[in-house]
């Protein structure tokens, strides 16, 4: 008997490789077993092209409405791409534009399985990566410097109250400047996604910073975190959970001989540094799952890497391949599970456990696509297609849930 599912989970369907397996996931592992209603947004680059985008805005306002989505990697056209496809024009990213309707925040993280050990000898649990997306370095004016002058930071009030000007440096030649900014409403946002996710997810979390030289831009950050753990601290003491804050060398220092097992959030480009560092310490980009978290508390899961191209090509040509579905298929298990919770349905969020102990089981027994054969220890004498591994997912599914 199929596993009754009480709202229905919005299904944003995607390009490419990425796409190939979304179908095989469904069909194999999702919908044999679940009576699940799935409300279906094609973001397939061509579909995005005929509806002038309208399509990413409508699963973006269903997400935010049934409070859960999962969605398949898609294309970000290029001027390659606009051809390739024959597209009116490079259509936004979509993830920007559901993380611009949704607010949201991005918390990228990390699939283990025993057999393959971390680069960093101590991390034996996932570390999870919050990237503030907004503002600072990625949204700063730079000035190249020509000759000797004065440099001033000029703030201008609305109002028409009294201007604030402030000496950034005398030039006695040629340099460079630059302008930074951030707004309180984006920074709460932020501080508000990490600790929803962070209790959603009952782990601790870090935030760090460089406050003892940044005295106000940091330090911000650092005061609405905290203020955000203040107002958190019943929640967070009913989770079991912990807040942090360190300066960021220390955070730096310190992880390198944590077991992990946190939430660490992170300033934009401390974000952008890091995610790829904590990625490639763990492993492959077909592990590393990834959702986005709006501050009103909807959530949207799907696979961190892109729509593996150069796969594609060789499928089309009708050549084998062996793509990793791990992270598509946890995609999948991260937005049941979070349905199950928000439906007080247990035995969906148990199916969700079910999936993903299949999979790990079978990665753990050394059955494995191409990209992990090298990591995983023993190294496999030999490594399944795309397809031969869903195949072998769905005939351990099976058997768990029978
Ligand atoms: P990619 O899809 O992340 O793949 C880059 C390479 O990484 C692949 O060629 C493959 O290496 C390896 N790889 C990634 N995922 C894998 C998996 N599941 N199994 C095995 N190997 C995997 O990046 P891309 O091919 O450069 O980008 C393709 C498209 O994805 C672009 O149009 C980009 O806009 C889009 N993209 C979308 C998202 C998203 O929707 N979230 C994110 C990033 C990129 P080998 O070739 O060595 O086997
Ligand atoms: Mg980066």
């Amino acid at each position: 008997m199929k596993i009754a599912v009480k709202t229905p989970i919005v299904e944003l369907d995607g390009d490419e490789m990425t796409r190939v397996i979304w179908q095989l996931i469904k069909d194999r592992l999702i919908l044999p077993h679940l009576d699940v209603k799935l409300e279906y947004y094609d973001l397939g680059v061509k579909e995005r092209d005929r509806t002038d985008d309208a399509v990413t805005v409508a699963a973006a306002k269903a997400i935010s409405r049934l409070g859960v989505g999962v969605k398949c990697a898609t294309i970000t056209p290029d001027a390659e791409r606009v051809k390739e496809y024959g597209l009116k024009k490079a259509w936004p990213s979509p993830n920007g534009t559901l993380r611009g309707i949704l607010d949201g925040t991005v918390f990228r993280k990390p699939i283990l399985a025993k057999n393959i050990k971390s680069a960093v000898r101590s991390w034996v649990k996932p570390i999870v990566i919050g990237r503030h997306a907004y503002g600072d370095l990625y949204k700063a004016v730079d000035f190249g410097v020509p000759e000797a002058g004065l440099a001033e930071l000029v703030f201008t009030p609305k109002s028409g109250g009294q201007e604030t000007r402030l000496k950034i440096h005398e030039f006695s030649g040629e340099g460079v400047i630059q302008g930074m900014h951030n707004t309180d409403a984006s920074i709460e946002s932020f501080a508000k996604a990490c600790f929803a996710y962070a209790l959603s997810e009952k782990i601790d979390l870090w935030f760090a910073a460089k406050d003892t030289i940044s005295k106000t831009y940091h330090a911000r950050f650092k005061d609405i975190f905290a203020a955000e753990a203040a107002w958190r601290a019943g929640a967070m003491r009913d989770a079991g959970i912990t807040y942090r804050y360190m300066l960021i060398d220390d955070a730096v220092a310190q992880i390198m001989k944590h077991p992990g097992g946190m939430l660490w959030c992170c300033m934009n480009y401390d974000g952008d540094v890091f995610s790829d560092m904590i990625a490639s310490g763990f492993g492959s980009l077909g592990m590393m799952t990834s959702v986005l978290v709006s501050p009103n508390g909807a959530f949207e899961y799907e696979a961190a890497h892109g729509t593996v191209r150069r796969h594609y090509y060789e499928h089309l040509k009708g050549n084998p391949t062996s793509t990793n579905s791990v992270a598509s298929i946890f995609a999948w298990s991260g937005a049941i599970r979070k349905r199950g919770e928000l439906d007080a349905t247990p035995e969906v969020a148990a199916f969700a456990d079910s999936l993903e102990s299949s999979v790990l089981g079978l990665i753990e027994e050394g059955v494995v696509t191409k990209d992990l054969v090298a990591l995983v220890e023993p190294t496999p004498a030999l490594y399944e297609s795309t397809e031969g591994f869903i195949d072998k997912a769905a005939a351990a599914l099976s058997r768990k849930l029978a």
